[in-house]
Order: C-alpha cells, then structure tokens, then sequence
C-alpha cells in the first residue's frame, strides 16, 4: 500500500499521481483563490473525473481535455452537456451511481452525494444529473473516497463498508456542504482513520477549518495539506 500521491489544489481540485505517473485531476478548477500559479498550467493531465456540475467543480476541464486528449468521466447528463461544450462524445466515460470505470490501472467508482448540480446558462437553470461521489483506487496502491459536496448522510456506512477506502476526502466549509460537526460524523460512518479536508477557506463563506475537525475526530487523522502540497500516500 504505497506509492500514490495526492496533491491539494485548493477548493474541491486534486490530483492523484499512480505509482505508474498516471495524473487524475478530480475537479479541476485551476483557476480557483487557492490554487498556486505554477499549478494553474498542468504539464500533463492523464484522467479527469468530476463529482457534479456546478461551475466550481468542472472548472477548466473543457480546456484541460481539449489540450491534453484525456478522458473526462462524469455522469451521464453532465458528460453529455460536456460534449455539446467541444468534447467528444464518449459513452464510455458516461457512467452513473454504482458504476466503476477502469481508466487504466485508476478505477473510478460513482457514489451517492446529497447537494444539486447544475449551471445557469441564459439565467435558467440546466439540469445536470445528480451530485456523486467517487471513489478512486488506484492499482497497487490506495484507495481514496472523494465525498464531492455534500451534507452527511447514512449511506455513507454502505460506502464504507462496499470499498474501505483507506483516505477520505471530506468537504468542511459548511454553508454549501457539511461543516465540521456534519464531517465528524461521516468520519463515523466511514470507519475513516485518515481524512484530507477540502471545500474550505476559497471564499469567507465557507467558514469550516481543520481545526474545528480535529476537535470532532479524535480516533482519525486529519492531514490538512497546504494548497500545492502533496500528502504520499
Ligand atoms: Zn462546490
């Protein structure tokens, strides 16, 4: 179990490097406060794989996608509005809940989330599927649950019990998703002993902090790396 990395991007963007040096970016939006400068520009981007269609989430993948040729995974409403944004049709990267995808020695598996998604377009709102999760594992390595934006919620138990994940990432910065008592308790659920914070400290609103996690979660490691920094997992 060892030899993947993960690197924090500020917001909800990371990016999972495979033992392999396979790059998956999970919502990619570069240009987001936190991201540093000399991540704005990938050098390389392999996999994409997006949570929900909210604007803070898809983020460049339009661009990063055209300019690398890289598979975007989404479901299948969001992946099919991406193909009328300029990338090509695929329904093999248009996948839904319950599904897993094997993009070469990366598979991605869609999860429930609780949240909406969807992107103005005119002033009315497009419907873009439903908010996911996703769980990334990565071959010979670790496997790592990215809850996307939510709020707690049950199933989460199922989650943890279906793939064990060994790193969850959570969103804390309440307001738009859970906040750190919400956080707490999907920890709970989880059975997590490892969790990386994200969704906090890009705008005043999202107030939640590592912190106020640490304060909840005495049996489970919070690893709050810096935007730009990589935890090796
Ligand atoms: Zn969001």
């Amino acid at each position: 179990m060892a030899g993947a990395k993960l690197t924090w991007l500020g917001h909800a963007a990371f990016r999972v490097e495979a033992p392999s040096g396979r790059r998956l970016y999970v919502d990619p939006w570069l240009g987001n406060p936190r991201c540093p400068e000399n991540e704005r520009e990938p050098e390389r981007v392999d996999v994409i794989a997006l949570t929900h269609g909210h604007d803070d989430h898809v983020g460049e993948t339009v661009e990063l996608a055209q300019r690398f040729g890289c598979p975007v995974y989404a479901q299948v409403e969001l992946r099919g509005w991406l193909a009328g944004k300029g990338l090509p049709e695929e329904p093999t990267q248009a996948m839904n809940k319950g599904g897993t995808v094997d993009a070469d020695g990366i598979a991605i598996t869609m999860t429930d989330a609780n949240h909406s998604s969807s992107q103005f377009e005119n002033g009315a709102p497009v419907y873009l599927g439903e908010p996911a999760g996703l769980v990334v594992g990565v071959e010979g390595a670790v496997r790592i649950y990215f809850a996307g934006d939510t709020n707690v919620f049950g199933d989460m138990e199922l989650i943890g019990r279906l793939y064990e994940p060994d790193l969850v990432v959570l969103p804390i910065g309440d307001h738009y998703t859970m906040g750190p008592k919400e956080a707490a308790l999907a920890v709970e659920l989880l059975g997590a002993t490892r969790m990386v914070p994200c969704h906090y400290g890009t705008f005043p609103l999202l107030t939640g902090t590592p912190d106020a996690c640490r304060e909840r979660m005495p049996g489970c490691e919070v690893l709050a790396p810096a935007p730009g920094e990589t935890i090796e997992l």
